[in-house]
């Protein structure tokens, strides 16, 4: 039975085993399964070395696995090199690994949704953790007439910026579109503290509720149950918006046609992660 998965440490609140099982229901790939592999970082290299024998064709990684992922690997794409973290791996019957970053392109991707978009915008990245590297190679490759990385501790975003090629900024400026790669707005709020938690995430990212108006097209790559902050204030202002479970959906979609070359089933994978966050709502 091809086995796929996805390994992470916690990894139980991870939707991709939903967006996965029912993409190969609906193509009738009767036998493959998708499960959650919950792998501590001190097992992660012996337990993902024995996967493929162990009848696996291919994993997704997440935190905090990408970066010893790719570092595991037999060979690993341009991609994955560049940006230093692997998010899918793919087992061969001969015992090579090989790592892919499908985070980078599923970005792309999702943003094909803003279809009134400059082709070359001037971006904004906030955050410079594993999925900023990700987002601003990205963006950097698809030809952003400019890259600009803000981050809350400022020394990790010139450091990425030197390493990628793109510009560190010490405040959030002026850009066509915002991409936030923080985990800032993952905690869903409450009752009447809503408004308060909301306004202090937009404060931890640097800016106001008013600031956020000046991004004509917005994508959060955090998501949780309803909106993040950054997402409710700029459709508040009428900017075209992108959330976390489509970037997932779209990275998920590439991982699966690498392992199974089939074609994946877009629609069905993005009903399957919203009927998923109805029924945590
Ligand atoms: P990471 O490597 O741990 O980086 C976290 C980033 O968030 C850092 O830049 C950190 O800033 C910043 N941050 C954390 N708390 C903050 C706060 N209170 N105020 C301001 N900045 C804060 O994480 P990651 O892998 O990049 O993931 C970031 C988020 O994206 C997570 O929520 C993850 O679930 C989500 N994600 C979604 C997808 C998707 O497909 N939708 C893919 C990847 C990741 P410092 O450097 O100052 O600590």
């Amino acid at each position: 039975m091809p086995r796929l998965g996805v390994l992470g440490w916690p990894v139980a609140h991870s939707r991709s085993p939903a967006i996965h099982n029912a993409a190969l229901a609906a193509l009738g790939m009767e036998g493959w399964r998708y499960q959650r592999l919950p792998v501590p970082p001190a097992l992660f290299a012996q337990t993902t070395r024995a996967l493929g024998s162990a009848g696996f064709v291919g994993a997704n990684v997440t935190i905090p696995h990408k970066q010893a992922a790719l570092e595991l690997a037999t060979h690993a794409s341009l991609a994955a090199r560049e940006i230093g973290a692997a998010n899918t791996l793919t087992f061969a019957d001969d015992g090579s690994i090989a790592a892919e970053n499908t985070d980078a392109p599923g970005l792309i991707a999702a943003l094909g949704a803003l279809t009134d978009m400059p082709a070359h915008p001037h971006a904004l990245v906030l955050g410079a953790g594993g999925s900023a590297r990700a987002v601003a190679w990205a963006l950097r490759e698809a030809g952003a007439s400019s890259v600009a990385v803000w981050n809350r501790t400022p020394e990790r975003a010139r450091t990425l910026a030197r390493e990628l090629g793109v510009e560190a900024v010490p405040v959030p400026g002026p850009a066509d579109l915002l991409v936030n790669c923080t985990s800032v707005g993952l905690q869903a709020p409450v009752g009447i503290e809503r408004s308060a938690t909301e306004g202090e995430a937009l404060n931890q990212l640097g800016m106001t509720f008013d600031q956020v108006g000046k991004y004509s097209y917005v994508v959060d790559l955090v998501y949780r149950s309803g909106p993040t902050p950054l997402l409710a204030a700029a459709a508040a202002h009428g900017a075209g918006t992108v959330d976390g479970l489509d970037v997932l959906v779209a990275q998920g979609a590439l991982s699966f046609e690498l392992w199974t070359g089939r074609t994946a089933p877009l629609e069905v994978m993005r009903r399957a992660v919203r009927e998923e966050d109805d029924a945590q709502a």
